[in-house]
């Protein structure tokens, strides 16, 4: 049984099988796809039809719905018919481009008290990725009358809402909690970091009053770079937070100033051993990503090996977690994602940013499996 080192055929990396590593499969797989032409994407489209009912089972057809959608932003208005009819529920994605009948038809389904909770709960799914007025007043109305099946529902609509980037306030004010951009972080030179908009990992002269750890700002955005206009952020901001502490809590806020440093809000540490130590620190802020030249499609970097991006959709390892502004109470808008293992060797999972541009407000989460 050997565990022995190997090298990935494609890049060398350390890997303990013969072939190549995961990350390299990812990106044959996204060239693969980008390089399809349309008319080819048509036939992926069609054969996705006429399979339909595999994506029940995560079989291949739903892994190359996946995948053209991530990376192809193909329309899924045919895909969302075909899935109807044979009332395939189990990846909501496919139904972002649903056309209006299918709508009102899964709204009436939803509306019927007898309808299963496990139906109804892949519903408000399905109907969040499809959005829409008309989406959201029935997840309003759900709100105030709630329907049988809800009573085995752990979280309310709203919940459920953001899966497809938008949820609402107490008062039922809409609020749109996904960027409608997407940009990837790709990888640089140090002296590209320097005048990148976005930068990962950049240390600070403080150190955490919990576990000793310097505090970093995981994530500064200069919201002034051109490509950057759709966060309306109007200067630079800092996701400052103590890399060794967050992953731990249930999230690390902090406020920030526009062009200014930002200040952590404190909290109660659950761990208090500093594991990252200064080795750690140094890994992360040599990391060299860059803000990609050109937006991606929105779901991206919604999968395994997404990478860290800026807007679009996350990767939730776990469930779609929209925080509350602590100052407000309004849902926060998810901002950017930075894949641990791509900047620090020994993390795994994703690290999250989300922010209240009202309140300024940002907060770093962690998820893994
Ligand atoms: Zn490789
Ligand atoms: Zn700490
Ligand atoms: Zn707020």
């Amino acid at each position: 049984m050997g565990r022995e080192a190997k090298q990935c055929k494609q890049c060398g990396r350390e890997i303990y099988f013969d072939g190549i590593c995961v990350s390299c499969r990812a990106e044959n797989e996204r060239k693969e796809i980008q390089d399809l032409s349309t008319q080819e994407v048509e036939e992926k489209i069609e054969y996705i039809c006429a399979n339909i009912r595999e994506i029940e089972n995560w079989k291949e057809t739903y892994d190359l719905c996946k995948l053209l959608i991530r990376y192809k932003d193909i329309n899924t208005c045919k895909i969302a018919e075909a899935a109807w009819k044979e009332r395939v529920l189990r990846y909501q994605d496919l139904y972002k481009d649903a056309p209006e009948q299918i709508v009102d038809e899964m709204i009436a389904v939803l509306m019927d008290d007898n309808t299963d909770s496990g139906t109804a709960g892949r519903l408000l799914l399905c109907l969040a990725a499809a959005g829409g007025e008309k989406v959201f007043q029935t997840f309003l109305t759900l709100e105030k009358q709630p329907r049988k099946w809800q009573e085995k529902l752990y979280v309310n609509p709203s919940v459920y809402a953001t899966y497809g980037g938008w949820s609402y306030d107490g008062n039922g004010t809409f609020r749109q909690t996904n960027f409608g951009k997407c940009y990837p972080m790709v990888k640089g030179t140090a002296g590209e970091k320097e005048k990148s908009p976005v930068k990962i990992g950049r240390k600070t002269k403080e150190n955490c009053p919990h576990c000793g750890c310097r505090i970093v700002n995981l994530m500064e955005i200069d919201g002034r770079d051109p490509r950057l206009d759709f966060l309306g952020i109007p200067g630079t901001v800092k996701a400052k937070c103590c890399p060794n502490c967050f992953p731990y809590e249930e999230g690390g806020y902090c406020r920030y100033e526009i062009d200014g440093e930002s200040e952590i809000i404190p909290y109660e540490a659950w761990e208090c051993e500093n594991y990252l130590g200064e080795d750690g620190i140094e890994e992360l802020a040599g990391n060299t990503y860059v803000l990609g030249d050109t937006p991606v499609p929105l779901r991206y970097a919604a999968d395994w090996e997404g990478g860290s991006s800026v807007g679009g959709f996350a990767f939730w390892i776990q469930d779609c977690e929209i925080k509350m502004c602590p100052d407000c109470g309004k849902p926060m808008m998810y901002l950017a994602q930075i894949q641990w293992d791509t900047v620090l060797d020994n993390m795994e999972g994703n690290a999250y940013i989300e922010i209240c541009r009202d309140c300024r407000i940002m907060v770093v989460m962690h998820q893994q499996t």
